[in-house]
C-alpha cells in the first residue's frame, strides 16, 4: 500500500443506495472542475478544505476521523480510507454492493483515487467512480484499469449550452465516454434530468443517438433534478442559479424513461 498518497474528501456515506449497484459506501472527494447551475453538492467545488460558520455535514463520518464541526473536507491517506471501507464488507458481500467514489469529480486526484482504487481491488471489493468525465484521457484510461464501473454523467449535448449550464465544454467529456467505451469498461450512464434545462427534445434526442453507438452501457440512471441543495447554497453562501426551476413531474420522468429503454437497456429513474 502506498501509505504517503494522501487525498481530501468531504463525506463518507454509508449503507448509499442510489451510487451504482447494491448497498454501497460512497467516498465523495473534493474539488470539481464543473459548476453545473444544478449541483447540489456545493460544497464539493473547491478542492481544498474550507471553513464555514455552523455547518455540520458530518453525516456517516467515523468518529474516529470526523472534521471539525465548521469545516468541509479533510486530508486523508489511503489507509485511513480503507479502514473506513473495509468497515462495510459485510454488506458488500450480502449486497453485491461495494464503495463508489464520487464528489465532487473523483478524477481531479488521480493518484490517490488510483491507489484506492488498487487496494479494494486487492481486498476483492467492487469499485465504481462516479464521474463527469470531464479529466485529461490518459489519466480516465489510467483509473479504467482498476475500477469495475464507471458511473458516466451526459449532461446536455449542446457545445453551447454545455459550456454555459456547466462552465465547460462537452467535447472533451464525449471523447473520454467513447474511450472509456472501447475499453470494454461496464457503465451506468447518469443523465441528470432538469425541467427546461436538460430535458427538452433535443438534448434527449441526441444523447439517446449518442448512447446508442456506445457498446457496453448496462443502465441508463435518469436522474431527476431536486431542491434539497437549495438551503446549502445560502449556508455557503453561493449564488444559486436554479430558484425558478421546479422537480420534473413523475409523468414527464416515464415518458423520458420509455423514449430511453427504446435503446433495450435497463433505465431507471433514480440512481
Ligand atoms: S459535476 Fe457534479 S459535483 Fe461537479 S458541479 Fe456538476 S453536479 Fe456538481
Amino acid at each position: 500500500m502506498t501509505e504517503s498518497t494522501k487525498g481530501i474528501i468531504f463525506n463518507i456515506q454509508r449503507f448509499a443506495i442510489h451510487d451504482g449497484p447494491a448497498i454501497r459506501t460512497t467516498v465523495f472527494f473534493k474539488g470539481c472542475p464543473l459548476r453545473c447551475w444544478w449541483c447540489h453538492n456545493p460544497e464539493s467545488h473547491k478542492i481544498l478544505p474550507e471553513k464555514f460558520d455552523g455547518c455540520n455535514l458530518r453525516r456517516g463520518f467515523d468518529q474516529t476521523f470526523s472534521m471539525e464541526k465548521d469545516e468541509i473536507g479533510k486530508e486523508i491517506s489511503v489507509d485511513e480510507v480503507m479502514n473506513e471501507i473495509v468497515k462495510d464488507r459485510v454488506f458488500f458481500e450480502e449486497s453485491g454492493g461495494g464503495v463508489t467514489f464520487s464528489g465532487g469529480e473523483p478524477l481531479m486526484q488521480p493518484e490517490f483515487l488510483k491507489d484506492v482504487l488498487a487496494e479494494c481491488k486487492a481486498n476483492g471489493i467492487h469499485t465504481a467512480v462516479d464521474t463527469s468525465g470531464f479529466a485529461p484521457t490518459e489519466i480516465i484510461i489510467d483509473v479504467a484499469r482498476s475500477a469495475d464501473l464507471f458511473l458516466y454523467d451526459i449532461k446536455l449535448m449542446s457545445e453551447e449550452e454545455h459550456q454555459k449550464y456547466t462552465g465547460v465544454s462537452n467535447q472533451l467529456i464525449l471523447k473520454n465516454l467513447i474511450e472509456v467505451d472501447r475499453l470494454g469498461k461496464k457503465i451506468i450512464i447518469r443523465i441528470p434530468i432538469v425541467p427546461e434545462l436538460t430535458d427538452t427534445n433535443e438534448n434527449l434526442s441526441a444523447t439517446r443517438g449518442f448512447i446508442s453507438r456506445l457498446k457496453n452501457i448496462n443502465e441508463i440512471d435518469l436522474l431527476p433534478y431536486h431542491r434539497i441543495g437549495e438551503g446549502k447554497y445560502k449556508k455557503f453562501s453561493k449564488q444559486n442559479k436554479m430558484s425558478e426551476i421546479k422537480s420534473p413531474e413523475s409523468e414527464s420522468l416515464e415518458n423520458i424513461k420509455k423514449f430511453f429503454s427504446e435503446l433495450e437497456c435497463k433505465v431507471k429513474i433514480g440512481g
